[in-house]
């Protein structure tokens, strides 16, 4: 007995050897990949334009990765839906739809849990449970582009960022495969610079990415500007400590010609003083660089407040003295616990 294959782990061209192995011709297998993520057909009986054999192959060889919803919510401001959705095994992961800025973003997990332990994060505290496969990363974002076409709005999905549950950067290999699937041309089609990788600062990662041919934005959680201080809310920085970080950072940017956005976690007196934006400041003077200044979304594991409005205007005006861009992001769905791993956790 043959083991079926998941079908949103193919990538195009694994679909059409799959096709071809089996007898069948690459015309049948290129009708069936725009069946799926063109016309979002999933029922075998209404690929009516594929000859029965091959249909009755395909059903036996391969099945679609669905991942039904568990909970749904939704901002007061309207801008941020979150979906808690479930995995085959039972497991549960979150995916969240933000349309501010006049962009429409998926927000997508890459691990269930976490193995990186930052102490003011809800995925974190969950710790490590397993790998996504690509296809669950890439019905992900299917799942968000769906309900954008059900709203009807002729609205589709156009950018998508990991930063939902997991480290990217820990799950290479299926994060890579699934960044090849969500920018098929004939498929979701998502654009060269419309995906963004936010690590923790995974250092054999950044460089293997920095070699890569496939292009996409990278965001680097930095949340300390000295080892001490950054270590103390990244565990992960022990391994990989800060000069190390900057160094992989530089070859980045070096080699992928391209700048890289750091994230900043603002944490009322922990890391949100002068010194510490002036630290900040020093430290990535002269670098292809933007910080994103993100208030901390309170969990339940972590006794830190977030930084206020003037705080982080203050912070901002300092890094702008080093002649770094920066912006000041509000975490919108706050009040439906739209935090990293917020709603998997409160369960
Ligand atoms: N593991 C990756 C991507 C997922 S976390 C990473 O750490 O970069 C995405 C971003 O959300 C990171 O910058 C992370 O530090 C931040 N984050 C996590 N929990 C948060 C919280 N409670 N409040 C504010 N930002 C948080
Ligand atoms: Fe993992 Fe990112 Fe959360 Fe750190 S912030 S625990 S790396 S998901």
């Amino acid at each position: 007995m043959s083991v079926s294959l998941p079908f949103h782990d193919l990538t195009r061209e694994d679909l059409r050897l799959w096709a071809v192995r089996h007898g069948f011709s690459s015309v049948h297998a290129g009708r069936l990949w725009r069946y799926v993520y063109l016309q979002r057909i999933q029922d075998w009986a209404k690929m009516t334009e594929l000859p029965a054999r091959f249909r009755a192959a395909a059903e036996a060889g391969l099945r679609f990765t669905s991942l039904p919803v568990a909970i749904e919510t939704h901002s007061t401001d309207g801008f941020t839906r979150k979906y808690l959705l479930s995995l085959p095994d039972h497991h549960r992961i979150e995916t969240v739809l933000m349309r501010y800025t006049g962009r429409v973003t998926a927000c997508i997990s890459s691990q269930v849990g976490c193995a990186m332990g930052c102490v003011f994060c809800a995925t974190g505290q969950m710790g490590y449970l397993r790998h996504l496969t690509a296809g669950e990363i890439v019905a992900q974002a299917l799942h968000v582009d769906d309900e954008l076409r059900s709203a009807g709005a002729g609205e589709h999905l156009r950018n998508i960022v990991l930063m939902g549950m997991g480290e990217p950067l820990h799950n290479y290999d299926a994060v890579m495969r699934a960044v090849d699937i969500l920018r098929e041309p004939a498929g979701l089609a998502i654009g060269e610079k419309k995906i963004t990788l936010s690590t923790v600062g995974v250092v054999p990662g950044i460089i293997r990415l920095a070699d890569e041919k496939r292009t996409m934005h990278l965001a680097v959680s930095l949340h300390g500007a000295t080892q001490a201080e950054r270590a103390a809310l990244v565990p992960a920085a022990r391994k990989w400590p800060l000069e190390e970080l900057m160094a992989a950072c530089r070859y980045y940017i070096a080699k992928q010609q391209r700048k890289i956005f750091y994230e900043w976690t603002l944490i009322a007196g922990k890391n949100d003083q002068p010194d510490n934006a002036h630290a900040v400041g020093r430290l990535l003077h002269g670098q292809a660089a933007q910080v994103n200044l993100i208030p901390l979304n309170p969990t339940q594991g972590y006794d830190g407040t977030p930084t206020d409005r003037e705080a982080a205007h203050r912070f901002q005006k300092i890094l702008g003295e080093y002649g770094l861009p920066s912006t000041v992001r509000q975490r919108r769905g706050i009040d439906i616990a739209a935090g990293c791993g917020q709603l998997a956790s409160a369960r």
